[in-house]
């Protein structure tokens, strides 16, 4: 026996004692930086280790050879507890307004915005002037009725939010009559009908999936309707055979039977976005003028903004909204109401707003342009990647992302990395490989081939040394 257990045993003893480890000097000088409970905790984990690889192969790990290898092995792990997980990658995937990545980036002004109200006191609610108590939702109420002809506002943690509050503070305990075209799931559980059970409303579907007309809501409303509710289909498209009521027919018959129409707009834009390459989106200062009664829309995702959902309409409306006990569990904290004025006063010049948003600047940006690019990286780049991959420009077409204007593709260029016959590397090892960087590099894999949509570029000249760099490494 006994050779082998004794052995075992020898080394489970040579194995460096924790309190004395705690003592040592370097260790000390760890436990200034990283506090003594999370240093003891680290430590106390790669001793474990450590027995757990005697147990299973009777030798020491090289990381406890000696005090200073495992005084390395620790601070090495404490730096890695450091880590973010939430660093900035480079977003190539060809999708924009990425909702895994994000959705859009902040203009420089939201993000000078943010700083200040993260740094500093601020008025959030505070009438300056008048030296009394104020709502939060005032200051950014006077640009965002400038911007949309609204009375009033009131802004909550995102959109679903926003039609969960508009829907439990207008409707609760009676029906909202809603097309069965415009039944919408956004992904993420977000589902009109779902939705319209939390807020405790009966969903009263009309129509068909491709057909809805005027007669079938008013044949719907009976004394229990609360409201008329339009949702924006923005992330698919019905074709064909098709008929939906526009917003000012059914206005006129919400009049008539002194109901509400709310509508779902989802993304929001706030400005002809046709201007950069984009589709048309209804605009709520249109649906407004239409004759609807609130509108709903996200802040981060044609509007380019933080995340947020905006409701604007009728001031005795958004009075409800403002009261119900949901609001302030949905309000938004200074940094997002910061951000967001900061986005909103660029829509005063919209023309602008393709160089200061960062997603219309990535949208409108020339093919010329990313020809040049596409060039400047051929002419730097397949060298490292040589023998094991093939570099080529291919075209290929950007999407908006986030559910928005599913039909709009955008002419681009990609780089493309296709593995060569005679090296055994995999298509996949490449995509680790991108991931692995300080700051990841994400495109997507299609046909064996890894692409990089150059329409999502930034920062290029880093970018085309991170990517020198993973050649380098294959
Ligand atoms: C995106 C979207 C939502 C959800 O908005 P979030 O801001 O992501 O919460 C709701 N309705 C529609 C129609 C949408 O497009």
């Amino acid at each position: 026996m006994t050779q082998a257990i004794a052995t075992t045993a020898a080394l489970y003893r040579s194995l460096p004692a924790m309190d004395a480890m705690l003592l040592h000097k370097e260790v000390v000088t760890l436990k200034q930086e990283y506090g003594d409970t999370w240093v003891k905790t680290q430590l106390s984990n790669l001793l474990n280790q450590a027995r757990e690889h005697i147990g299973q192969q009777s030798r020491l790990p090289e990381f406890c050879a000696t005090p200073e290898l495992l005084i390395q092995a620790l601070t090495d792990e404490l730096l890695n507890s450091q880590r973010h997980s939430l660093p900035s990658v480079w977003n190539l995937t060809g999708t924009i307004l990425h909702t895994n990545l994000g959705r859009s980036q902040l203009s420089e002004a939201a993000i000078t915005a943010v700083t200040k109200v993260m740094r500093y006191p601020t008025p959030l609610e505070f009438e300056l002037e008048a030296g009394k108590r104020g709502h939060r939702d005032q200051a950014i109420g006077k640009i965002l009725q400038q911007l949309t002809g609204s009375e009033s506002c009131c802004l909550v943690n995102n959109n679903a939010a926003a039609v969960l509050l508009m829907l439990s503070s207008v409707a609760a305990g009676k029906e909202v009559i809603v097309s069965r075209g415009e039944l919408v799931e956004i992904g993420g559980a977000f589902r009109i009908p779902d939705i319209m059970r939390q807020a405790g409303c009966t969903l009263v579907e009309v129509g068909s999936t491709n057909r809805t007309h005027l007669r079938d809501y008013e044949a719907a409303i009976t004394e229990n309707t609360a409201a008329i509710m339009k949702v924006h289909t923005s992330n698919y498209h019905i074709q064909g055979f098709t008929c939906a009521v526009d917003e000012k027919s059914l206005a006129v018959l919400c009049q008539q039977h002194q109901l509400p129409l709310i509508s779902d707009l989802g993304s929001g834009a706030l400005t002809d976005l046709s201007q950069f390459g984009l589709g048309a989106e209804p605009t709520p200062q249109k649906m407004l003028s239409d004759g609807v009664n609130l509108v709903s829309f996200s802040g981060d995702k044609l509007l380019g903004g933080p995340q947020a959902g905006l409701i604007v309409g009728d001031s005795s409306l958004v009075k409800k909204l403002q009261q119900h006990p949901l609001k302030r569990a949905l309000r938004c904290d200074k940094m997002t109401l910061a951000a967001l004025e900061a986005t909103l006063l660029l829509y005063r010049n919209p023309k602008r707003l393709n160089q200061q948003l960062p997603m219309l600047r990535k949208m409108s940006r020339s093919l010329t342009e990313l020809a040049q690019l596409s060039q400047q990286m051929m002419a730097e780049l397949p060298e490292s990647f040589s023998p094991y991959f093939t570099l080529a420009i291919t075209a290929c077409e950007t999407q908006v992302g986030s559910g928005s204007q599913p039909e709009t593709l955008i002419e681009s260029l990609a780089l493309t990395f296709t593995p060569t016959a005679k090296t055994g590397y995999r298509i996949h090892q490449l995509e680790q490989k991108f991931k692995q960087q300080v700051r990841p590099i994400i495109g997507r894999i299609s046909n064996n081939q890894y692409w990089l949509d150059l329409r999502g570029a930034e920062q290029e000249k880093e970018l085309i040394s991170a990517l020198r760099q993973v050649g380098q490494t294959l």
